[in-house]
């Protein structure tokens, strides 16, 4: 019986993953040449096409199910200069926002209450929440510096800054972060800083909201694969994270939707946690 050869196949080594630090990584496939600025406005069409490209490795963990882009340059992008990322002016986004705003209000009894969103841009979800439910609003980020003209309401003011824990003494009954996580090519930076500023506070609750990587594969949603999303998070790999950090999981919902959900309580005592599919019209908890 002849002998076939088979062709060698190039498989590179993968990183350890970047939420639980396993070596069990494998890649998963690659892209070339992805934009490194999904969202900057570019201001003429030949800015627009020689706008710098990076290629992407996806990596799927075997321990904690994360998925990642293996070569991930942070040097590439640039969040602090011609960022535009509201979506609020699309009808769709803006009833989601609202809808999730009354959620959030009437789910944790957020009226007259003190609410610190990070990474909010502009904005837009902080007023909304903060309208509805008559709050008073933080946003912390780097990206938006308010002008003389903008409209802002008296409740709302903007923290030019990362959210660290020297802002541990802002008030907050609620900590909302949304399409933030999934930036950071290290996570754990962000949800230890949100560890160390939520202290011993009770009755403080945590809303994180991330793209579902699951989702993703499953459905193929390939336009969903940006440079400026190192992570994509897996309900395993978004609850490994937590848990690392010193939140306490113990109930989970394995999404339909394109989001997931995750409230912490407080620290000390005994801990909670939930997290559900804020589009999964069931919200059923496991
Ligand atoms: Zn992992």
């Amino acid at each position: 019986m002849p002998s076939v050869q088979l062709p060698s196949i190039d498989i590179p080594n993968s990183p350890p993953c970047i939420v639980c630090a396993s070596p069990n990584t494998v890649p998963v496939f690659e892209i070339s040449a992805l934009p490194a600025d999904t969202i900057r406005l570019w201001w003429s069409r030949a800015a627009a096409r020689s706008a710098p490209k990076a290629k992407m490795g996806l990596t799927y963990c075997e321990n904690c199910g994360h998925l990642f882009n293996r070569y991930y340059d942070n040097d590439l992008v640039d969040y602090e200069e011609d960022y535009e990322n509201s979506q609020i002016f699309s009808p769709r986004f803006r009833k989601y926002a609202e809808e999730l705003a009354d959620r959030l209000i009437a789910t944790y009894h957020l009226w007259r209450k003190n609410i610190v969103e990070i990474g909010g841009g502009r904005g837009d979800f902080l007023r909304i929440i903060c309208d509805h439910g008559h709050n008073n609003g933080v946003n912390f980020g780097p990206s938006y510096h308010p002008a003389p003209e903008d409209d802002i309401p008296a409740n709302i003011c903007f923290v030019t800054d990362y959210y660290t824990a020297k802002y541990a003494a802002v008030p907050a009954n609620l900590i909302v972060c949304r399409h933030v996580l999934e930036h950071f090519w290290t996570p754990q930076e962000l949800i230890d800083t949100v560890r160390q500023a939520v202290g011993d506070r009770p009755d403080l609750v945590i809303y994180f909201e991330v793209p579902n990587g699951e989702l993703i594969l499953r459905e193929q949603m390939f336009w969903e694969f940006i440079y400026q999303h190192p992570s994509y998070f897996t309900l395993s790999s978004l609850a490994k994270l937590f848990t690392l950090c010193g939140f306490r999981t113990t109930r989970g919902h394995r999404p339909g939707g394109n989001f997931l959900l995750r409230k912490h309580p407080g620290y000390g005592g005994p801990r909670s946690g939930a997290e559900r599919c804020v589009r999964c019209k069931s919200g059923e908890l496991a």
